[in-house]
């Protein structure tokens, strides 16, 4: 008998256990959902509030009224309605139902209310419903109270890679061009060293904005992305054609700021230490011979200068332009890295004049092609030639650091083709590889498509355009046929004189199958 009742008790207790582990999972659901909804507030708890009326941050315009449907209106702005509101009756109009504050009336009251007010119109605030006042992309990070930043700083110096380092890592991504990698490791890393020691003391250490110049397609603006990913810092990569002085057609010169602080999602403190790359830096060289305002070329670059120094900016976020309906924050760009990229067409020729002119006098007169042969002409730029191009001295004055890249040579192309970590061969061989075959390039194959690709013109640019173009009928074709075990790319296949060389499966899915 006291054996069944422990039996029975035993199944309450499974029972119980049952229910208290089914209590728990409804629990636990509760707090995933609980959690979830607070994450979405804390997410919201990130952002600043803006004023619906001037556009301000409430860093600036101090704290907000809510209003229903997320508006805000600062303090500011509500007075001056109120103040504007209160000195006219408008008939008894402040008395009428569902005036209130927010003036959200329904659309009968408010069919009504026009009747009777003909020729005032009013924004309904519950039009607006929906919208959600205005979207996170324009609205800022909250900065860090005190607090916060010691718990956290953004950059440790500790964490910042050493030279030799931020060298190694680029050599896993990116071929040759030895010397740039080498200017560049060391010139980000005193950059960032000076960021996050903050020394302003009697020494101060100068800002070192790069300029990178060299032919279009050899791994400029691919560099810099792999260096901000590299250091996890924001990065804004800007054209330069499409800056335009305030006013005129085109982005304003602050609109880089605005994708840099895009990128660093909002948060100004990330902006303000990272990278900006404006590529085409050379189209807005100086124009020659113009009697018209140059508003893209040396207007620009004047505009460009303080932003470059460092100083404080009122940046629109989430727009291009500055205009009454975005917000506005300042982003101090003193501790921005800028580095500016272009092809300097015809940089070569100045530096070959300049060169020849030099040694032009006397006996010792070179003669004047003695210098078109030079490969590497680029190397020997100075500041004297990219003054001479066009830029402004102030403006060249700013980017204390050039480094020049070498043009991309058969073998180097051969190799961006092979090496990299997420080389494009590599890409495709992965590709395949899913499909269970094996797909192999010839040396010879190889070095028909560097050759295609210098007939280009266009750099390692047209490597990829190459192989999209004879990948097409191979990724197409493959998947069709099961007994394909090997597929080799080959020159005949490359120059259009033959096909690819195919090698069936040793046991083959058809060969298994019928077994
Ligand atoms: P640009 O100098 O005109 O800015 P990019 O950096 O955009 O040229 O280069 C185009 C593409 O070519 C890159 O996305 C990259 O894949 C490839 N590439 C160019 N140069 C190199 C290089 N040195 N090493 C590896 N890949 C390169």
């Amino acid at each position: 008998m006291s054996k069944e009742f422990e039996e029975l008790d035993h199944e309450d207790m499974e029972k119980e256990n049952f229910t208290d582990e089914k209590s728990d999972e409804v629990v636990d659901l509760r707090e995933e959902i609980h959690t979830d909804k607070e994450d979405s507030d804390k997410k919201d708890d990130e952002y600043e509030d803006v004023c619906f009326m001037c556009r301000r941050p409430e860093h600036v315009a101090g704290k907000m009224f809510k209003l229903p449907n997320n508006i805000c209106v600062c303090n500011d702005c509500m007075h001056k309605t109120m103040d504007t509101v209160s000195q006219y009756d408008y008939q008894g109009m402040l008395n009428y139902p569902g005036m209130g504050m927010g003036m959200s009336m329904s659309p009968e009251e408010f069919n009504k209310f026009s009747e009777q007010f003909p020729g005032i119109s009013f924004v309904n605030l519950t039009d607006l419903q929906g919208q959600g006042g205005i979207p996170n992309k324009q609205k800022l990070k909250k900065k860090k109270t005190a607090e916060e930043k010691k718990e956290a700083p953004v950059i440790d110096i500790k964490k910042v890679p050493v030279p030799h380092k931020i060298k190694a890592k680029l050599d896993d991504y990116v071929v040759g061009q030895e010397q740039a990698k080498k200017i560049i490791s060391v010139a980000v890393y005193n950059h960032y060293k000076r960021v996050a020691t903050n020394t302003m003391d009697e020494i101060e250490i100068e800002k070192s904005n790069i300029l990178m110049i060299g032919p279009t397609g050899c791994g400029k603006t691919y560099l810099v992305k792999t260096l901000a990913k590299l250091l996890d810092v924001p990065l804004a990569i800007a054209d330069a054609t499409s800056l335009t002085e305030a006013g005129y057609i085109g982005d304003d010169i602050e609109s880089v700021l605005s994708k840099l602080l895009a990128a660093a999602g909002n948060d100004t403190e990330r902006a303000e230490q990272g990278i900006v790359f404006i590529d085409e830096i050379d189209k807005i060289a100086k124009k020659k011979n113009t009697n018209s305002r140059d508003v893209s070329g040396e207007s620009v670059q004047q505009g460009m200068l303080k932003l470059l120094e460092g100083a404080e900016v009122e940046v629109p976020v989430g727009a291009n332009s500055k205009n009454a309906m975005v917000p506005l924050t300042t982003i101090n760009t003193r501790n921005i890295l800028f580095i500016c990229g272009g092809a300097f067409p015809d940089l070569d020729e100045i530096i070959k004049q300049r060169l020849s002119k030099q040694t032009g006098i006397g006996f010792n007169a070179d003669l004047k092609d003695r210098y078109d042969k030079e490969k590497n002409i680029l190397k020997k730029v100075t500041v004297e030639d990219i003054k001479k191009f066009g830029m402004i001295p102030e403006f060249v004055g700013r980017l204390p650091i050039i480094c020049t890249m070498d043009g991309l040579g058969k073998d180097m192309l051969v190799n961006i083709l092979k090496e990299p970590k997420n080389a494009i061969l590599k890409q495709y061989q992965k590709l395949l590889e899913l499909d269970e075959v094996q797909l192999l390039f010839d040396d010879d194959a190889m070095e028909a498509i560097a050759e295609k690709a210098i007939e280009r013109d266009t750099g390692a640019r047209a490597l990829r355009a190459i192989i999209e173009e004879f990948m097409l009928d191979i990724m197409y074709e493959i998947p069709k046929d099961e007994n394909i075990g090997t597929v080799t790319i080959t020159r005949d296949y490359i120059e259009g004189k033959g096909g690819p060389r195919i090698e069936i499966r040793q046991n083959s899915k058809s060969t298994k199958s019928s077994q």
